[in-house]
Formats: C-alpha cells, structure tokens, sequence
C-alpha cells in the first residue's frame, strides 16, 4: 500500500503509465521497468536456472573487454554476478577508487549504500546473494563536475545480456539518472525527488534511491522522508528476499 503521505496524489509518473492509481498500490507494477527483478515468482516457477558455468563464461567475456579503447585508466570492467542473486543493485559506473580497488562500491559511496540497505560487508559482496552491474563497468573518466557518464558501450554490449542471466532477481536497487532512465524509462524526465515520490507503485520489484555519494547529503537533508519511510521497507524487503527461500 502506499504509505498515508502518498494517498490520494496523482503524478507524471501515474499518467506515464496510464494505470488507475488504485490498482498500482496492491500490485507489482510491470508496465515500464526495464531489469531482471520478478517479484511475483516462486522459486519453483522461477526461471531458467542459468548455472554458474554460463554466469562465468559472462564474465570472463566481460572482463576481456576492450571496446573502449579511450577511457583514461584503461579498461578494467568492475561487476558482481553470480548464480542465484535474489538482490540487483544497478548503478552508475565505478569511481576512481572502486577502479583501483578492483571491486564495486569500494569506497565512501559503498559504506553509505551497505547502510542503507542494510547488508554487512559479506553478505554485500556475496555474488550468490547481490549482483552489481553498473551502467557503464568501467571508470569512465572525471570531468569539471564530477566522473563523466558511464560509457553508452557497456549498456548496448553487456546489459541485457547479464540481465538475462539473473533469473531469480527479486529486488533491483536503481541508483542514479543513468540507471533510472535505463531501467525506469517512463521517469527518465523526472527529476529524482519526483520519480522517487511514486516508490511505492513499483513496490516491490524496484525501488530508486540517489546516489549514495556524500556529494548528495543536502538532497538527504532536505528529503527526510527517505530515511525516514523508504530505507526502513527497503531494509525489511531485503532482510525477507535474503532470508527466505520461498520468496
Ligand atoms: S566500459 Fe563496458 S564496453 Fe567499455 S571497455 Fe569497459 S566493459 Fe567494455
């Protein structure tokens, strides 16, 4: 249900999409999410089980990767993908650090996002339990403001592909433009505030959440809400997808 604060309102994000407001608040919403997640499969009717032989042979062609010839540091494709991950996080693109660090979200960012969606450093970088694919793998470059977008090659080349082989995704975590307007496409002309506003109609197969940059604490500051009445469902849904294998 949507929470009481969101009652009654009516949005771009509804009229995208052309549903009646009342049947998004009980239902999964499919009609333009872009992703793997499948809420409302049981594991038994789930999926092709994509094993972890086909997952590998992914991503040994991933990590051979060298279609951006130009990208400042060189390539070095950075993702998490494993058999069986019930959580997806989709971001942006690795920042310098992560690129060094040669593992996702190894930085400020990372420790902000474990908090948020409440995952020990394990449990986070357990292929079998959370994928990673960013939008673009690899660090793309800093320009005046900030890391450039991720590179649109990765996307066309890789995406789909790695989605596919997650078959039993319950949970997608959207973080970011990039990956909103990729997996989000009917609110990829929103501002982020007003896209996240609508969280609960893709409850519970998707959510959207900022970058967990510290460059956004002002957003933070200024949207309590989020803290306050999203993070604490979002915490609950990953502690129930994690934890029970009928979901
Ligand atoms: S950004 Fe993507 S397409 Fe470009 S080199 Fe890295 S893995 Fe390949």
């Amino acid at each position: 249900m949507p929470p009481a604060s969101m009652q009654g309102q009516t949005t771009k994000a509804h009229r995208a999409c052309a549903r009646p407001i009342r049947c998004q608040a009980s239902l999964p919403h499919t009609c333009a999410i872009r992703g793997a997640t499948r809420s409302n499969w049981s594991m038994a009717d789930s999926a092709p089980d994509h094993g972890p032989a086909e997952i590998e042979g992914l991503r040994t062609q991933v990590a051979a990767c060298t279609a951006c010839a130009d990208l400042p540091l060189g390539p070095r494709p950075i993702v998490q993908i494993g058999a069986g991950a019930r959580i997806l996080i989709a971001g942006q693109a690795p920042g310098r650090r992560t690129h060094l660090a040669g593992r996702p979200f190894d930085d400020a960012s990372g420790a902000r996002l474990r908090q948020w969606l409440g995952l020990d450093e394990a449990t986070f970088r357990d292929p079998t339990k959370v994928a990673i694919l960013p939008m673009g793998f690899c660090y793309p470059g800093t320009g005046r403001s900030g890391d450039l977008p991720p590179r649109p090659e990765c996307a066309s080349r890789w995406r789909q592909r790695a989605l596919d082989l997650l078959a039993n995704v319950q949970l997608t975590v959207v973080i970011g433009r990039h990956a909103q307007a990729w997996h989000l496409p009917d609110t990829a002309g929103l501002a982020l505030s007003e896209a996240m506003r609508d969280w609960w109609v893709r409850w519970l197969e998707t959510v959207l959440l900022p970058h967990p940059s510290p460059r956004n604490t002002g957003w933070l500051r200024r949207n309590g809400w989020f803290e306050t009445e999203l993070l604490p469902t979002v915490k609950s849904r990953i502690e129930a997808v994690l934890g029970d294998s009928t979901l």
